[in-house]
């Protein structure tokens, strides 16, 4: 057997029994996710696919999606013209976290957690959300091979509990970061967050960043080559929240983790990874998903730094 399945398949039996951490209950709908859930795939920069566990089960990319707005955005607008208006620099503090905007330079510090992100999602093209909507499905299935959904009882859930984003939006709007309608910006973040996959769907969008952009399969240019760089830079200082330092030193490759248990990383030239796994630990970050990447980066020697 070829040695990446060998090594998925063995890594899924060695953390099936990890049963610490719970999926994440602030989005009501998350909460329902079956805890014993756990995938792995594999997609190489050639578009080889391995793949272990529930692969097919559905979930959304909540952060995971970050990296791929920020992307779009980066071919719409420009480097200049987004980073006029959110930073570059991690945080270390929480995803969701109010505190830097107040204390610093009232601008986002990153893409990658929510701040950031909300500006981000809200320069998405589009007169309504719902041509917003489909902008932003056309721009992510570019990575795949099929269409994209969004589930829309996950993004009421979010759309109505959704208290601390709905702060942070109203405290940029506060600050000038933008200009535009505080519910239609957040409307058009949490469509986003729920855009639907499968863990070899996101392996599949990892693999195509691998590739410089290049969907493996269908040769096509899901994004400028010139801006791969731009987003595995910031997932790999930012991605894991306010664990990118010690991931970054564990696991030595860009990625992205979100609050319904997804990570995705990025080995540019080769993979693209992705783990399911709906409990998370206090940070956000899939206990089950730690822990593959740990050992996967390992045993395949992934780390770009090795
Ligand atoms: N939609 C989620 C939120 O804004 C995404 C958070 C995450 O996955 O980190 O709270």
């Amino acid at each position: 057997m070829n040695q990446i399945q060998e090594v998925i398949n063995k890594l899924l039996e060695k953390y099936r029994s990890l049963e610490s951490g719970r999926p994440a209950s602030y989005i009501p709908e998350l909460a329902k996710a079956n805890p014993k859930d756990f995938s792995i795939a594999v997609v190489t920069a050639e578009g080889e696919v391995y793949k272990a566990g529930d692969h097919t089960r559905p979930f959304s990319m909540q952060s995971t999606s970050k990296p791929f707005s920020y992307g779009m955005i980066l071919e719409d607008f420009g480097r200049d013209f987004i980073h006029a208006k959110v930073g570059v620099e991690p945080t270390g503090e929480a995803f969701n976290s109010i505190v830097e905007l107040e204390k610093h330079t009232n601008r986002p510090f990153n893409p990658m957690i929510n701040s950031g992100a909300i500006v981000v999602s809200g320069l998405i093209k589009g007169e309504t959300l719902q041509e917003r909507q489909i902008n932003v499905l056309a721009r992510f299935s570019k990575y795949l091979t099929h269409d994209m959904m969004v589930d829309e009882k996950i993004y009421l859930s979010e759309k109505n509990t959704a208290h601390r984003n709905r702060s942070i939006a109203h405290l940029l709007r506060h600050f000038g970061v933008f200009d535009s309608d505080i519910e239609a910006t957040l409307d058009i973040y949490f469509k986003q967050c729920s855009i639907m996959v499968n863990t070899v769907d996101l392996a599949m969008m990892a693999a195509t960043l691998a590739n410089g952009g290049k969907q493996p399969i269908t040769g096509e240019i899901a994004l400028k080559k010139d801006y791969v760089g731009d987003m595995l830079s910031l997932m790999f200082t930012c991605g894991m929240y306010d664990s990118s330092g010690e991931w970054a030193y564990s696991v030595g490759i860009p990625a992205k983790s979100g609050v319904s248990g997804a990570i995705f990383g990025v080995v540019p030239g080769k993979l693209g990874i992705a783990v399911y796994s709906p409990p998370i630990d206090e940070k956000g970050n899939s206990i089950r998903g730690l822990e593959v990447f740990k050992d996967l980066s390992r045993e395949l020697n992934l780390s770009i730094f090795r």
